[in-house]
This record gives C-alpha cells, sequence and structure tokens, in this order.
C-alpha cells in the first residue's frame, strides 16, 4: 500500500521503493501490477493528473508491470479535464468504467484492454459463474449509459459545486468545505462542532424533524454518510435534480441552525 495524498495521487518515490523485483525473492510475491482509482473516492472524487498517470505508466513499465485503472468514475474524470476518455485511458493497460452509478445504467460494468487479457477475464468470469446469455436488456442500458449519460455528468459536477459553496456559505457556520478540492460529483466536507459527530449529523439530516415541514415548506430526508477522516460525503447522479440539491442545502441550513439552538439552550 501507498499513502494516499490529498489530490488523490501518490508519491511516485514510494511506490517505486515497495516495487519488489529483481531476482525472486521465496519470501516475497513479485510485484506484477500496480491499481489506481480514477476518481478517487475517498480523496472526495479527486481527478488524477494526466501528468502523473504518464509519470504512473513510466515507472510502472521500468518494473515490469501493467497498470490498472479502476475507471469506476472515469467518464467523471473526462468531463472534468474536458478530454476524451482515451486521454486518460491510454496511460494504463486495462479499464473497468461503472455504467451504473452517475451514467444511471441499473448495474455493468466494463472491462477494457488487450485481447488476450479480455480473453482472459471472460474465462475468469465464466469459473466465477458470472456468464449472462440473454445480456441484451442489460447491454441496452449501457448503450444509454455511454451515449446520453456521459455529457450528463457535467450538472452532478455543477450540483455538487453549487451545494459546496452553499454550505461555506451558510450560518450558523457549521461546515467546513475545501472548493478546490469539489472537481467532480463528490463533496466531502467537516463539522466544525466536534461535539457533533458524523453520525448523528447523518441521522439527523435522514429523519424529519419536529416543525420542519413549517420551517421549509416540506419534510426532507437526506441520505449521506460518515465518511474517512471524520468527514461526510455527499454524491451526485442521474436522478439528483437541482431542485433536490436545492432541499438539501435548506435541510443542511435547518440542521445547523436547530443544533446552534439546541446548543444554546444547553449552555
Ligand atoms: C462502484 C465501484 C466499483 C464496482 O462497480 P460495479 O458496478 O459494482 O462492478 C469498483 N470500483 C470503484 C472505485 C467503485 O466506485
Amino acid at each position: 500500500m501507498v499513502t494516499n495524498l490529498p489530490d488523490g495521487t501518490f508519491d511516485l518515490g514510494q511506490l517505486e521503493s515497495k516495487i519488489r523485483h529483481g531476482y525472486p525473492d521465496p519470501h516475497y510475491p513479485r510485484s506484477r501490477l500496480v491499481c489506481v482509482e480514477n476518481t478517487h473516492n475517498i480523496m472526495g472524487g479527486r481527478v488524477l493528473p494526466l501528468s502523473f498517470l504518464q509519470e504512473l505508466r513510466s515507472v510502472a513499465e521500468r518494473y515490469g508491470l501493467a497498470v490498472h485503472m479502476d475507471g469506476a468514475r472515469v467518464m467523471n474524470a473526462a468531463r472534468a479535464q474536458g478530454v476524451s476518455p482515451s486521454v486518460i485511458t491510454q496511460h494504463c493497460h486495462t479499464v473497468s468504467v461503472c455504467l451504473s452509478k452517475g451514467l444511471g445504467a441499473p448495474v455493468g460494468t466494463m472491462l477494457a484492454g488487450p485481447k488476450d487479457f479480455i480473453q482472459r477475464a471472460v474465462c475468469a468470469r465464466k469459473a466465477l459463474g458470472g456468464g449472462l446469455r440473454q445480456a441484451g436488456i442489460l447491454a441496452a442500458a449501457g448503450t444509454i449509459a455511454l451515449t446520453a449519460m456521459v455529457d450528463r455528468l457535467e450538472e452532478d459536477h455543477r450540483h455538487a459545486k453549487i451545494f459546496a459553496q452553499a454550505l461555506l456559505e451558510c450560518d450558523p457556520p457549521l461546515y467546513q468545505v475545501d472548493m478546490a478540492a469539489v472537481e467532480t460529483n463528490i463533496v466531502r466536507f467537516y463539522l466544525r462542532d466536534p461535539l457533533l459527530t458524523p453520525g448523528e449529523f447523518c441521522e439527523r439530516l435522514a429523519a424529519v424533524a419536529e416543525g420542519e415541514a413549517r420551517a421549509l415548506g416540506q419534510g426532507t430526508r437526506v441520505l449521506m454518510f460518515p465518511h474517512v477522516g471524520g468527514s461526510v460525503r455527499a454524491c451526485w447522479h442521474l436522478g439528483v435534480t437541482e431542485e433536490d440539491t436545492q432541499s438539501a442545502v435548506s435541510k443542511l441550513r435547518f440542521v445547523a441552525q436547530q443544533y446552534a439552538k439546541e446548543r444554546h439552550r444547553a449552555r
């Protein structure tokens, strides 16, 4: 394992120090593969810079390693960088891409790579019982995901930015967000009050409080989950509209106000 940096990359020198190469040592497995995730979920949907991917590939090839990209959200990365996905995937040997999530298909991941690799993958799929014969119903949804849904990802990115900016401007100021880190459809934010845990906060978001409908004109349940490092993660995908985003913002403002009132009373 290498250490995640805040921008979703890692130190290539550290990677190099962990590669096991040279004369086979019977105590250790030999390194064969480097995997990267793009966009990087844990770091908040960060887009891996193209220069990083290029350098990564040259380090990997120096040691005869292949590079696999877990590109579940690589289409989000491509939209955010304003490039065709192939500009990104030229730096990897193999890539997997999710047709669901932001792209909206009910299920499906595609695997791309050299022909012999795909042939081996098909064998592995068969061995694992993952075959599907009448796959047309899923392929049809996948075709829509790839033709009609890729450009739409920009809406998710826009909604995520609107949301993050509103959290920054929230009164009382309960939320802390790094706007520069909001590159795609994921927003990671922190609560400024250490007494309010991310778990309790998420429970408040998911419940409709007494008086909420009176205050906001509607009751809203917002589903988010506590994330690494004491953060909370919000994510956008097909079906979450700008109106929904505004409702979520109102709810987060309401929760911040209710919490401030409770703290005030408790003092
Ligand atoms: C969702 C996800 C997957 C798995 O996708 P499936 O469609 O369930 O195969 C793999 N990697 C990452 C980073 C993901 O976010």
